[in-house]
């Protein structure tokens, strides 16, 4: 699947108009789905036809971000690649793996385009960590997987990965915490979240949001209650562009949908320029982008609530999430996780 087919980029257009923390217009199109083709078509012909006039409707920095995730993309050019050989640009393959705790300790430069033992070591734990055949080579199922579309917090670096060093084919708990185990104080039984104010949300946003707190309500035995003082909230859920002011900018449509803090941080940042579903059935958007709020919402607030990331690629804790799915319920291995981490039997 190749998200990067011209109508697509030309389909996340509208979004750019929007202030850079502003998501509304990705809200509203998919109420309109006739007048949204009609004016792709538009889009697409003032596209072809007037190359300068389209270069002024896009911004240069979603003209980069766009690139920069094209990145992941261009992954596929290093299939088969091998230990010891120098590629151009195969630097940007260990910067995804220091960006997501696979290469601990970045050089004081840059990363170099050599096939080395650094990466052949990065891409093994990778591929032991998502139960992939341990080549330690970019093998064709090995960049696939890495092109995904994926939470933006690390796997290892900040996370103590369970069977991180064995690979378990069988049952057990594949879940994660944060290093030192971090998690809201024992006695919380109320925690407020409240939304960017400049994000001027749709209710259907907010309404899935709180669907996604509560999916998690019955098993930590923690109430979310949505409060209109932002400064104040333990949860600030804002909607960003690119960089927004942590370690962590956004990069564009899809690559990373969205990241969150351990305990008790409670930074909730969404990637604005995803193309959010609210309400209606995902798994029939006619947008191949299209990616569902409260899926990646439930797994943020794992997140928020002190869970890393699993390798059960079932559990809501699995790092990758593809676009046009539903997956809101917390597996065995989620319960199980939380469950240890806030002592509930
Ligand atoms: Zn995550
Ligand atoms: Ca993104
Ligand atoms: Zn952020």
């Amino acid at each position: 699947m190749n998200i990067y087919i011209p109508s697509s980029s030309i389909l996340v257009s509208p979004t750019h108009h929007s202030a850079s923390s502003n998501p509304q217009p990705n809200m509203t199109l998919h109420h309109h789905h006739g007048l949204f083709f009609v004016a792709l078509a538009i889009l697409y012909f003032f596209t072809i036809s007037f190359p300068t006039i389209s270069a002024r409707s896009f911004p240069t920095p979603s003209i980069s971000h766009m690139h920069k995730h094209k990145s992941w993309e261009g992954f596929h050019n290093f299939t088969n690649s091998r230990p010891g050989q120098t590629h151009k640009d195969l630097s940007t393959v260990k910067n995804y793996f220091h960006r997501f705790g696979y290469i601990p300790n970045a050089p004081p430069t840059n990363f170099t385009d050599v096939f080395d033992e650094t990466l052949v070591y990065a891409i093994q734990t990778y591929q032991k960590n998502y139960h992939l055949n341990v080549t330690g080579e970019l093998d064709n199922n090995t960049v696939k997987h890495m092109t995904h579309p994926r939470c933006g917090v690390p796997d290892i670096i900040h996370t103590k990965m369970r069977n991180s060093t064995t690979v378990h084919f069988h049952m057990g708990s594949l879940y994660s915490f944060f290093e030192g185990y971090p998690r809201w104080p024992e006695g919380t039984n109320q925690l407020t979240y409240a939304f960017l104010p400049e994000n001027q949300l749709h209710d259907d946003y907010k309404s899935a949001i709180a669907s996604a707190f509560n999916q998690w309500t019955p098993v930590v035995k923690i109430a979310f209650e949505e409060t209109s003082s932002y400064e104040m909230a333990n949860i600030k859920v804002a909607f960003f562009q690119g960089y927004h002011g942590d370690d962590s900018p956004f990069d564009g449509p899809m690559g990373e949908l969205a990241h969150s803090f351990a305990p008790t941080d409670g930074r909730f940042h969404l990637d604005a320029d995803e193309y959010w579903m609210a309400s209606g059935d995902v798994t029939t958007s006619p947008v191949e982008r299209a990616m569902d709020l409260e899926t990646v919402a439930v797994h943020e607030i794992g997140h928020l609530l002190g869970l890393g990331h699993s390798s059960d690629q079932n559990a809501i804790m699995y790092p990758l999430i593809s676009s046009r799915v539903k997956k809101v319920d917390l597996t065995s291995d989620d319960i199980e996780g939380i469950r240890e981490l806030y002592g509930i039997n």
